[in-house]
């Protein structure tokens, strides 16, 4: 109740936005009364004039008494709008000079109302001046509430008082005095309370429209700039100067191993993390523009010369935020240009080199450039194409001969079945080109499958031809196990065709047996059971060679190239191959030494005892009919 007393009062304390709000009202209602008083004076000082020219001459005082009033009213309106319109403009500040001027002109308004007023009366004319003054002075401008009583009571009190000595007022005349003085004050106060009300109801909206600005621009939980904020900065940035273009950089930043946080401390703390990643990002990339870009992801644009020891800075940081999981940072970056200015393109071509690191351990940064561009085109074109590939007959199986080693001299034992992409555009593409894409984006069953079947094809072919077959050995991803039944599969098919399973061999690389230990197992011991031939590829390739002999048997054991790569330059392959040929006798397997390209690198697998060999000293995987003709069709 009292607070409402005190409102009503205008006594409680307002905040600053309402009384800006208020004081800015204000000088707008001295703009719009001080134009009114000076166009009103410029007329009555002309009309004066005219007076003085027809009856000249006149005397000084006449004149001084005359013109006085009116210049005053015309000097303090002249002054009242220049300060007026200088504050909303921005350029007068000092409100204490504000409200001086607003008071003394009120007052001066006032006064030369009470003075021709009563000059009005006593020469027998009604009293409009004063109250003309008056609905200026109280209905325009804005006052507070005691302000506006204490004001326009003395005001008029005064007027009545200096009118009665003139001549005594009559009933009436004090009866309309008063009224026109209650008159006065009701709308000086209801003035009041429209203005503050519409001030409280302006701060509420501008806290909504603040609120509502700063979500539209800002990531909810890390409180950092979201990507439309990060857009509008930058375009503003580069539209505005060439020179900032070539001078900056997009970075994307991915943090290595957050998964495995979020599972480790779970949700709440992974979030946490999130929150200390973007503090430091806003902290090391200070005035430049940064966002979330989505989950763990980050994007900045940065000076280019400054940006590795940046980088650095905050890969170090984030790693120093656990030492357990060991976070770190992976970026990619591509330049405006390299992105014709587009925003959400550089971002999006900055994330793609970002994720083109993905598997290379030692490689932390890398920039989107033509070269990446041709390797992401190619990928995308494989990944679009592989039904196509599969359906036209675009996907060959090239034949590898394997050659009887130990005890004998080249007889074809055996053949590897090698993937090669003949496109009507591009030519012939090699693995390398598309097996790593196809496992990336889980398509590589399609491939696997189309060689399975062309080999069995060409098996029954062969076999129904009368020709001498050897077995096939056909190369499996580790994603093949994931994505269908490799055994059923495989069975179903060698059933169509009706090949024997001894001549279809199973390839598993060393590396695939890292992961999916149980579902790897289990398929081995089904694949096993029917008869097929487990082979292990690239054997040393890999960091857990020796477990992965413990860990799964394997009826062939393929020695990867590298042993033999720098033979017989480099004589540590001598113990190493001997070793591993004796370790793989002695667990019961076959050796196969892959890679051999002389005959000097084949005399020596000889001596110790490796069973068979392949490589380009017998003969380069060849296509079909070119393996028809040389190692079926000779006799
Ligand atoms: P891999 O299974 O280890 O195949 C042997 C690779 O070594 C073949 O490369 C072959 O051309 C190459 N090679 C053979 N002898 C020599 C030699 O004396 N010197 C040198 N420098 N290289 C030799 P290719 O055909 O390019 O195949 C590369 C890899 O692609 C294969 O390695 C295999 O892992 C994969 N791959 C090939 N075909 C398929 C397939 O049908 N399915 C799957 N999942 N992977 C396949
Ligand atoms: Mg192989
Ligand atoms: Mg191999």
């Amino acid at each position: 109740m009292l607070e409402k007393i005190k409102d009503w009062l205008g006594l409680s304390e307002q905040d600053d936005y309402v009384k800006d709000y208020f004081y800015r009202s204000n000088m707008k209602a001295v703009i719009y009364m001080s134009v009114v008083v000076i166009c009103l004076e410029l007329w009555m000082i002309l009309r004066l004039t005219r007076i003085v020219i027809i009856s000249w001459p006149r005397s000084f005082d006449w004149l001084y008494s005359h013109y006085r009033n009116y210049v005053i009213l015309l000097v303090a309106g002249v002054i009242a709008l220049i300060y007026a319109e200088r504050f909303i403009r921005g350029k007068a500040k000092n409100r204490k000079v504000g409200t001086f001027i607003l008071w003394t002109f009120s007052i001066i308004c006032i006064l030369f109302g009470i003075q021709v007023g009563v000059s009005s009366y006593a020469a027998g004319e009604q009293v409009l001046t004063f109250l003309t003054m008056a609905v200026f002075v109280f209905c325009i401008l804005y006052w507070k509430p005691l302000e506006s009583f204490f004001f326009s009571s003395i005001s008029f009190f005064v007027f009545y008082v200096m009118l009665d000595r003139a001549i005594p007022a009559s009933a009436g005349t004090k009866i309309n005095l008063f009224t026109m003085w209650i008159t006065a004050f009701m709308v000086a106060m209801s003035a009041y309370h429209q203005k503050i009300s519409e001030a409280q109801k302006g701060e509420s909206l501008e806290g909504v429209n603040a609120h509502l600005t700063r979500i539209s621009n800002e990531d909810e939980l890390t409180e950092i700039p979201n990507m439309r904020c990060f857009r509008r900065v930058c375009t503003a940035n580069i539209v505005s100067s060439v020179k900032n273009r070539e001078s900056h950089t997009f970075l994307y930043f991915d943090i290595e191993r957050f998964k495995a946080y979020n599972e480790k401390y779970g949700f709440k703390k992974g979030d946490a993390l999130l929150k200390q990643i973007a503090a430091l990002l806003s902290e090391i990339f200070e005035g430049e523009p940064i966002a979330r870009f989505s989950d763990d992801h980050f994007v900045a644009y940065a000076d280019i010369s400054t940006m590795e020891e940046k980088i650095n800075q905050f890969r170090e940081r984030v790693s120093a935020l656990d030492s357990e999981v060991r976070l770190d940072v992976k970026i990619g970056s591509c330049t405006p240009a390299m992105a014709s200015n587009d925003i959400s393109l550089a971002c999006d071509r900055a994330r793609v080199a970002c994720n083109a690191l993905k598997r290379q351990y030692k490689k932390f940064y890398l920039a989107y450039d033509e070269a990446l561009e041709k390797k992401i085109t190619q990928k995308q074109y494989i990944i679009n194409n592989i039904d196509n590939a599969v359906a036209n007959g675009w996907i060959k199986v090239f034949y590898q001969p394997v050659v009887k080693c130990a005890g004998g001299n080249g007889e074809l034992v055996g053949l590897e079945a090698l993937a090669r992409w003949d496109d009507p555009e591009l030519g012939l593409l090699p693995p390398f080109m598309f097996i790593e894409t196809l496992e990336e984006y889980m398509e590589i069953h399609k491939l696997d499958q189309c060689i399975v079947t062309q080999v069995c094809q060409h098996l029954r072919e062969d076999i129904d031809r009368g020709r001498p077959v050897v077995p096939v050995s056909l190369n499996f991803s580790r994603l093949d196990f994931e994505l269908y039944d490799v055994p059923q599969f495989l069975n179903s098919v060698a059933e169509e065709y009706n090949i024997p399973s001894s001549l279809l061999d199973v390839e598993i690389t060393e590396s695939a047996l890292t992961d999916q230990f149980g579902l790897l197992q289990e398929n081995m011991t089904r694949l096993r059971n029917k008869n097929f031939s487990l082979w292990l590829d690239d054997f040393g390739s890999g960091y857990s060679s020796l477990n992965v002999l413990k860990d799964f048997t394997f009826n062939v054991l393929k020695i990867d190239m590298k042993f033999l790569r720098d033979f017989p330059a480099n004589q540590k392959s001598v113990p190493i191959i001997t070793m591993i040929v004796d370790l793989a006798k002695q667990l019961g397997m076959v050796t196969l030494c892959e890679g051999v390209e002389t005959r000097e690198q084949y005399e020596f697998l000889q001596s110790v005892g490796c069973d068979k060999a392949q490589g380009y000293y017998f003969d380069k995987p060849l296509p079909r009919d070119a393996m028809v003709a040389k190692y079926y069709e000779t006799e």
